[in-house]
């Protein structure tokens, strides 16, 4: 199969509202050239939220590959994150409680695979069409997947913010898949920051512009802002494309 170059761009902002930013993001391409793309929202204590999401930027950094494993790795390297940050909780009673949700995504030779816990989210842009790939673990999921709540009662209904599973808080069981990118694809993770002022019809829209993916970062960050920036918000925008210009590098 042909490689695939990935144009990535990742924007965070800590909003007008609140004091810090809680939400982490790492973009890293490992020694095969495989890319790996993470969101992390971190959450709890005083001080944890941010301490919790960084410790699975930290882990992620050491990340060394899925060695034709798929997803499997990023799984277990969510669940080695959820040890050490209860670990780190239990020493320290300020970061009681502390936890945080995770996408990551491995890009690689025309696939993706992922892991997921939490309200993050990643979405797959292809031939102009969007599909959330990853599900919320949020308490009331299972009442939207049955239809007994619309999406209009869930925006104001008072568990709302209330996660199923997060990292750290103990019990994590990573979602998981993988599935092929194309030339032409682009990919979004994001924090609730995001997704709590946009919906998918706006996502979709600006991601199948034409415009650079880091205009499209920015756009979707002020985008969220202008609405009402209570929350910290972070998206990375990757785009697929030919990988004409490494080839081209790598020429004599
Ligand atoms: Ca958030």
């Amino acid at each position: 199969m042909r490689p695939l170059r990935l144009d990535t761009a990742a924007v965070t902002d800590k909003g007008p509202r609140r004091s810090r930013n809680e939400d982490r993001f790492l973009v890293r391409e490992l020694a095969d050239g495989s890319v790996l793309l993470l969101v992390a929202d971190g959450m709890g204590g005083e001080s944890g939220g941010d301490v919790a999401a960084q410790v699975v930027v930290d882990i992620l950094a050491r990340f060394p590959g899925a060695d034709g494993k798929g997803h499997e790795p990023l799984v277990a390297a969510l669940h080695e994150a959820d040890d050490r940050i209860r670990a780190l909780a239990d020493e320290d009673p300020e970061h009681e409680g502390m936890g945080t949700t995770a996408t990551v995504v491995l890009y690689g030779q025309g696939s993706a695979h992922w892991a997921h816990v939490g309200d993050s989210r990643l979405y797959h842009l292809h031939r102009g069409r969007l599909r959330q790939v990853t599900t919320d673990h949020r308490f009331i999921q299972e009442f939207l997947d049955d239809g007994s709540l619309t999406p209009e009662q869930a925006a104001t209904h008072p568990f709302r913010n209330v996660l199923e599973q997060c990292v750290g808080c103990s019990e994590v069981s990573p979602d998981g898949g993988s599935f092929p990118v194309a030339d032409g694809d682009r990919l979004l993770l994001c924090s609730d920051g995001l997704t709590r002022y946009l919906d998918d019809g706006e996502i979709g829209t600006s991601l199948a512009t034409q415009a650079p993916a880091g205009t499209v970062a920015e756009t979707l960050i002020r985008t969220a802002i202008d609405r009402g920036g209570r929350d910290n918000v972070t998206v990375i925008v990757a785009e697929a494309g030919p990988a004409d210009d490494m080839q081209a590098d790598a020429a004599p």
